[in-house]
């Protein structure tokens, strides 16, 4: 019962298509995580986000929550009046993508060394899937073609978890840890 009505709830907020906008509070605080440089790109609520970790406790699903492309990574949020990070995906990370959109349940699989991200939209969302592979694959694209050309390379490790992030982030991807750069 309880699932049923999520689900209702999720169809109506697409009904509203009030799908692909963000709203204002979660708006600013992803403009004050992501870099200075980096743009967002495409905003998408989505219906489900499976994380598959290394370790089976860290692995976990999401629903409801936003999807966010920038030209730098993949972000999936929670959908609240505020900025909460579930994944933080680097695009120059992604060993491989795999769309399928023209379903009833569009679909993305993305493959990280170690990781694997499937987030599920909505059929209600398709037609704001249309397009996606392409906007996607060219921001990957230009990401690695960044890296290629970034001579202190695109990551840096976190002092306080020693996880590899995107340099010039504002807070580490894994534990949330501020930055700082000298
Ligand atoms: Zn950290």
């Amino acid at each position: 019962m309880a699932i049923m009505s999520a689900v209702k709830n999720i169809m109506g907020m697409f009904d509203a298509k009030k799908c692909s906008e963000l709203p204002h509070g979660i708006k600013k605080g992803v403009e004050k995580y992501i870099k200075e440089e980096e743009s967002i790109l495409v905003t998408l609520l989505n219906w489900r986000v499976v994380y598959k970790a290394p370790r089976f406790i860290d692995s976990n699903t999401y629903f409801h929550t936003w999807f966010i492309l920038t030209d730098h990574r993949i972000i999936i949020a929670r959908n609240s009046s505020g900025f909460k990070r579930f994944r933080d995906i680097p695009l120059s990370g992604i060993s491989q993508i795999f769309y399928e959109l023209d379903y009833s349940k569009p679909r993305i699989t993305i493959a990280s060394p170690g990781h694997e991200d499937i987030i599920e939209f909505p059929k209600q969302a398709s037609h704001h899937c249309a397009g996606l592979e392409e906007i996607i694959n060219e921001a990957i694209g230009n990401a690695r073609v960044m890296l290629q050309n970034s001579p202190e390379g695109e990551f840096i490790f976190c002092g306080a978890c020693g996880g590899s992030i995107l340099r010039r982030s504002h807070y580490c991807s894994e534990c949330g840890a501020k930055l700082n750069y000298t």
